[in-house]
């Protein structure tokens, strides 16, 4: 299984960082997590490009996760490519209708295929995934990939969320802020840290950072090691990793 990290930034730009992306492929199969603004930028640097893409499973609604949507559709479309599939949390259907109600000339341009998800298992593009419920400020899944990968999606870190993790060979968790920003809904690296302290996991890619992580990823790594003891690295845009 490789996993490409397409977007590690979130809804306020770094100026290097596109927003939440990422792309799992093993044996043939490929599957966009979330498509944030400038994934598909990112698609295409990556060698995979958005004709390759025709499954796009989202965490979420929030606008960082789903703001190249269209644009994705669209490029397929003008492409030639005529299918696409769309699986999210509970109303996902529901953002799908209304973002085309708004474009209308995209509607039925592409046989587009929209599903919903519930926490627990189900089968997406030939991988067989778990869902659980997050702690966001809106609906949010994290997805697991049997042994090899976890994605936590937009979350506070918490005990629920580490134990679905356990045992992954790699996790990629939210880890938006640096601990001095006062915050709900995401971790800071201290609180990562105490959730992931003694917790069976591979490696931590943190990802979804905001600006005011720039500069400070020593401090953040040394927040969370206070607690674990763990491989723990930050996510780039086009970081690709193997995972037997
Ligand atoms: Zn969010
Ligand atoms: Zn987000």
């Amino acid at each position: 299984m490789r996993v490409t990290f397409l977007g590690t930034g979130s809804a306020m730009p770094t100026g290097e960082r596109f927003q939440a992306g990422l792309l799992v492929q093993d044996d043939g199969r490929t599957l966009l997590l979330d498509c944030g603004a400038g994934v598909l930028q990112r698609l295409q640097q990556s060698g995979v490009g958005y004709e390759n893409v025709s499954t796009v499973l989202l965490t979420h609604h929030h606008l960082d996760h789903v703001a190249d949507l269209l644009p994705l559709l669209k490029a397929r479309w003008l492409a030639g490519e005529d299918h696409l599939e769309i699986v999210g949390p509970q109303g996902t259907k529901g953002l799908v209708d209304d973002l085309l109600s708004v474009y209308d000339y995209m509607q039925d341009k592409v046989d587009l295929q929209v599903r919903e998800v519930v926490p627990g298992e189900f089968s997406i593009a030939g991988f067989d995934v778990a869902a659980y419920e997050t702690r966001h400020s809106l609906p949010c899944l994290a997805y697991r990939f049997d042994d090899r990968f976890t994605f936590s999606g937009d979350s506070e870190a918490f005990a629920g969320l580490a134990n679905f993790a356990e045992g992954s060979a790699i996790l990629a968790h939210d880890c938006s802020f640096p601990d001095d920003v006062d915050v709900s809904n995401h971790p800071t690296p201290e609180t990562l840290g105490r959730q992931l302290d003694g917790r069976d996991i591979g490696r931590v890619y943190l990802t979804h950072l905001y600006p005011h992580t720039e500069g400070r990823h020593e401090e953040m790594l040394e927040s969370i090691g206070a607690h674990y003891d763990g491989d723990v690295r930050f996510a780039e845009d086009l970081t690709t990793v193997s995972i037997e």
